[in-house]
């Protein structure tokens, strides 16, 4: 491309990326998987360019569109033992989750007619945000089922909670804030037996724990029972955002999942998923990728990644003050203050991770949280690990020690005092636009300009002791700013 004033425009947006973190290379330990091979990001951005103007909405009109999706979800199927498994392909984790969603509900107010009440879906603790979001847009109560401190859920506490206004329970391979695969064997068949479907969340687990080699529970569809998985690939696929995989043990509810209309002037709709108009880009992407790996490259990846995640979690065991979370199974864990650690000697999670960052790698904190009828859950830092992480194993564990080392001691930022001292975090009007503003700005959080802080510790202590809504709004009005002048 010769053109000047499209020369120039590209070197403005390579500026803007220049403040970006880096999404190649293993400085960040969340949101972007790194197989290491640069030849899987040129193989996609190619397939991707192939198809940058084909329409998604129509696979009638569009046939590669039908036929890479067909290859996707079969692969999909296939390495979760779905033999008879039907799917689609959606825009990401949370499209997928969202769709077994209304698919399940759908199914429900089927069966259950003469209803008057909100369906729920049963689920523990630590199941995605993705299903929060479903139960708020789709009206369903979310009865949340507390786990313990190292974030497993019994499986008869979640079935005792099971009833008749039950339409989907939720269980996760693994959940993400602690790395543990759910017991979805003990749960999916006694769900079946109940009449309820069950959804095994494999966003994060689906495209790696196939792959990952001995000790791990039963979490796939060999579990009789289990309705319905999703599988992201634009995780451990490798694949660019904007595409997973939902695939449903019946026909029957994988058309529940999907919208049709004939009522309407203009062309009939067909939707498979929620978007109408919708880019093939990212599945073509997928499509190249899972094409070239196959399973023999997922599984020597998959064998990188174990490789890091186990000797990372021995560096995270050697260093005093900070644990391991539990006991995670595949290639997510959280790392917690050592509750056995001599005093004056633990290490605050979220100041380490802080510290951590400064060193130069990104690792994700978690807030503490009270449960509803369980044990607080303890603040931490996630990590995920990559194949690429591997290759950096070393300086990203002397970098951990070495921010331990620096704030081992200090005691966890405390706010409790804050609510008292700042009212109108604990009302329960809702919140405008001008009144968070004016309360972020209170907390140092919100300038004349975009504010950023620097260190989460003081986020994430403000999140554990503000009222969930009122911490929500504040952090609607602190994101929708960023793009606001
Ligand atoms: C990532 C993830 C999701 C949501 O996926 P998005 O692709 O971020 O929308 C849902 N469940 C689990 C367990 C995940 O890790």
């Amino acid at each position: 491309m010769t053109d000047q004033r499209a020369e120039q425009i590209l070197a403005r947006l390579t500026e803007l990326r220049a403040d970006d973190a880096p999404t190649r290379g293993g400085r960040i330990l969340s949101y972007v998987y790194d197989p290491g091979l640069a030849v899987v990001d040129e193989l996609a951005r190619r397939a991707a360019q192939q198809v940058q103007h084909v329409n998604g909405l129509d696979p009638t009109t569009f046939g590669s569109v039908a036929r890479m999706e067909a290859d996707v979800i079969g692969f999909a199927a296939g390495i979760v033992h779905g033999d008879d498994a039907v799917g689609v392909v959606t825009s990401g984790g949370t499209e997928s989750c969202l769709l077994a969603v209304k698919s399940a509900r759908d199914r429900w107010r089927a069966r259950h007619r003469e209803a008057t009440g909100m369906p729920s879906i049963v689920a523990p603790t630590t199941v995605h945000a993705a299903f929060h979001k479903a139960a708020r847009y789709f009206d369903l109560r979310l009865d949340l089922v507390p786990v313990g401190e190292d974030g497993t859920v019994g499986a008869d506490d979640l079935l005792a909670r099971c009833s008749g206004d039950t339409a989907l329970v939720v269980v996760s391979a693994p959940c993400y804030p602690f790395g543990v695969i759910d017991p979805v064997a003990d749960v999916a068949p006694r769900a079946a037996a109940l009449g309820i479907a069950c959804h095994v969340d494999a966003c994060i687990g689906g495209w790696v724990l196939p792959f990952w080699g001995e000790g791990l529970p039963r979490w796939d569809f060999r579990v009789p029972g289990v309705t319905s998985m999703s599988l992201d690939a634009h995780k451990y696929g490798y694949s660019p955002k904007g595409v997973s995989v939902l695939l449903f043990a019946d026909r029957d509810a994988k058309r529940a999942a999907s919208f049709a209309t004939t009522d309407w002037p203009g062309y009939p709709v067909v939707n498979p998923t929620m978007l109408g108009s919708r880019s093939a880009t990212a599945l073509a992407a997928a499509w190249a990728i899972l094409e070239y790996l196959g399973a023999d490259g997922l599984t020597g990846l998959t064998a990188r990644t174990r490789q890091a995640t186990e000797t990372l979690a021995g560096v995270v065991a050697g260093i005093e003050g900070l644990r391991v979370a539990g006991a995670p199974s595949g290639p997510l864990f959280a790392v917690r203050t050592d509750p056995e650690a001599a005093a004056g000697r633990g290490v605050d999670p979220h100041q380490w991770s802080d510290r951590v960052r400064e060193l130069g790698w990104t690792l994700q904190p978690q807030p503490g949280l009270r449960q509803h009828g369980g044990p607080a859950l303890p603040p931490t830092t996630h990590l995920t690990v990559t194949p690429v992480t591997a290759g950096i194993v070393d300086a990203l564990a002397a970098a951990m020690t070495r921010a331990a080392d620096d704030v081992r001691g200090r005691p966890p930022i405390d706010l409790s005092a804050l609510p008292d001292a700042l009212p109108a975090l604990r009302s329960d009007a809702p919140l405008d636009s001008a009144a968070a503003t004016e309360i972020l700005a209170a907390l140092g959080l919100a300038g004349d300009g975009p504010a950023l802080p620097d260190h989460l510790a003081p986020v994430m202590a403000l999140l554990e002791v503000v009222p969930a809504p009122r911490a929500q709004e504040l952090l609607t009005e602190l994101l929708a700013r960023l793009n606001e002048r």
